[in-house]
């Protein structure tokens, strides 16, 4: 029954269902899978056909299996035909091209079942096994339609191989090698020798055989050489292989016991691997679509660069024109109100002043936004000096005194760094970062008091600017956000109305090319803050920068 040839015929075709099923579903797209698929399907086929054709006892059954075994092999050659034209460019056959060969594939299909003595006439038995006497102008037919397709399909698949280059070379030799070698074997021994001239069928079971090859080679080369884009190759082979191992064991036992016992197994083990080979697809579907959205961001994300490029652009030109007229603005403002220009009425001279005050605010939102489009382009340009970073905290303080006098707040300096608080930096920077903390201080801070320190870490090397309020304070969970750009506290809008919310992400973009750190401190609202800004003292850290 099922003896040593049966049972290799069964493991090549396990072997090769599997390997249609998964270049199948890992390619269900691909013209090349699809024929590669049904290639190998049907050298299944071919297969089943024969040990069922060996076994039966009944002959017109092991007839129509003799016939269905003729089929596969037409359809194994209707496979390689279209294999052979789609790969490696993936262009699909035209219709007309599929149907033509469908219809000469029917034109003998449909006679050779209709007519049981149709190519196949009858079965003679022998000792070794069953004969089938073959009708000889049939036989010919067949020999024409199986060459045209499989032996047309090796031919094109060598001619493909001598004019590819690299990969697809090496590839399409691995295919080419590897069914030339099973088909022309098969063709030996399954076409030549039963041929009505030697009617030997003693080794029809052989051709088949040597599709194993095919598989064999064809998964070698997908590792290899990722002939088909298959990552569930592994899990899908393992299972494939356990499954056809446990058969094996089945169909071997000695008892039906043991073979119960098997089947038993068989079953628990397909539908464990159903589930493995499930849960293996779906996550590499998930990473399927997970690249396909890594591939969106990625254009989305450099879009957004692009427009956030073009929006710097405009807002460093815009900014640029604003600035020539403002300034115009304010120089002739200044004149009317030191009464170059004449005496003014005091009512108009109340409300240019305040124009004029407007358009200082005006300047300096422009020049925060100017800030904003230079460090986003990457051209704001640093000057750096050695110099004394206390007298320039002190300088600013003294600017700024008449405006927290105005306001009633105690601002007061204190130099704690002993004359030893040399920065290598750019002075209008730093400038321009102090100024705006002890400015933010005094519009932050309803009463009370600012204070200006300035500290030394000798040992770390580090200077430190800190500048405390006891104003409206800062909520812990703002601290952080505050030196992004256009953010403002909860309520910093009821006691400035003109903020930006720019000031700390300049100062803060600033700091860091000082290779400096700022940050800010507050026990929360309404309890004041500190600004803190840590610089290197003048090493050679800062001097690199310059
Ligand atoms: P602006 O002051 O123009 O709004 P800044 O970037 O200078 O912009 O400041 C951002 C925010 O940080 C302010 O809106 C305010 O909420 C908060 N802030 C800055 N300095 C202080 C301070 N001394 N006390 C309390 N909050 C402050």
């Amino acid at each position: 029954m099922l003896d040593l040839p049966n049972i290799f015929l069964s493991i090549t075709a396990v072997c090769n269902i599997g390997l249609a099923i998964f270049i199948n579903r890992r390619n269900r797209k691909s013209p090349t899978g699809f024929f590669f698929a049904l290639f190998t399907i049907f050298l299944a086929f071919w297969a089943i056909a024969l040990i069922g054709y060996s076994i039966v006892d009944d002959h017109f059954v092991a007839l129509y299996l003799m016939k269905a075994s003729y089929v596969s092999a037409l359809i194994i050659g209707v496979g390689f035909y279209f294999f052979s034209i789609v790969y490696p460019n993936e262009k699909e056959p035209s219709k007309l091209h599929q149907f033509v060969i469908t219809a000469l594939l029917l034109a003998f299909i449909i006679p050779l079942f209709f007519f049981s003595t149709f190519f196949t006439k009858f079965i003679v038995e022998h000792p070794w096994g069953k004969e089938t006497i073959l009708g000889l102008p049939e036989y010919c037919l067949f020999v024409g339609l199986f060459s045209f397709l499989f032996v047309g399909g090796l031919i094109r698949t060598w001619v493909k191989v001598l004019r590819s280059v690299g990969i697809i070379r090496i590839r399409l030799l691995f295919v080419a090698l590897s069914v030339t070698f099973a088909g022309l074997l098969g063709m030996y021994f399954n076409l030549y020798l039963p041929s009505p001239f030697l009617q030997d069928f003693r080794y029809i079971w052989s051709g088949p055989l040597f599709t194993f090859f095919i598989a064999t080679t064809i998964v070698y080369s997908i590792f290899r050489f990722k002939l088909f884009d298959v990552r569930v190759i592994t899990a899908e082979l393992f299972t494939f292989a356990l499954w056809m191992f446990i058969l094996v064991q089945t169909l071997l036992a000695p008892d039906p016991k043991q073979q119960i016992t098997n089947a038993l197994l068989l079953i628990a083990t397909i539908i464990i691997g159903i589930f493995l080979i499930r849960s293996v697809n779906k996550e590499v579907d998930s990473r399927e679509k997970l690249e396909v959205l890594a591939k969106k961001l990625q254009t989305a994300n450099s879009r957004l660069r692009e427009l956030d490029r073009q929006k710097s652009e405009f807002l460093s030109i815009a900014t640029h024109q604003l600035r020539g007229p403002l300034a115009g603005i304010r120089g002739h403002l200044s004149l009317i109100i030191d009464g170059s220009y004449g005496k003014m009425p005091a009512r108009a001279k109340e409300v240019i002043e305040k124009i004029f005050f407007s358009s200082g605010l005006l300047t300096q939102t422009i020049n925060d936004f100017l800030d904003v489009s230079r460090i986003e382009q990457g051209s704001m340009q640093y000057d750096m000096k050695t110099f004394e970073c206390d007298s320039l905290v002190k300088e600013v303080v003294e600017e700024l005194q008449p405006l927290a006098k105005e306001r009633n707040l105690k601002l007061s300096f204190a130099d704690e760094c002993d004359g030893q608080c040399t920065v290598h930096a750019d002075y209008a920077k730093l400038r321009h970062i102090f100024f705006n903390l002890v400015d933010n201080a005094t519009k932050y801070t309803e009463k009370g008091w600012i204070k200006a320190t300035v500290k030394k870490d000798p040992k770390k090397k580090i200077l430190r600017v800190e500048i405390s309020d006891s104003g409206i304070g800062i909520g812990k969970d703002e601290i952080a956000g505050l030196f992004e750009k256009f953010v403002r506290a909860r309520g910093a809008s009821g006691i400035n109305i003109h903020g930006t919310g720019l000031g700390l992400y300049v100062a803060r973009e600033m700091v860091e090319v000082h290779k400096g750190k700022i940050w800010a401190e507050s026990e929360g609202k309404g309890k004041g803050s500190t600004f803190v800004v840590e610089l290197p003292t003048s090493s050679t850290e800062a001097r690199k920068t310059s």
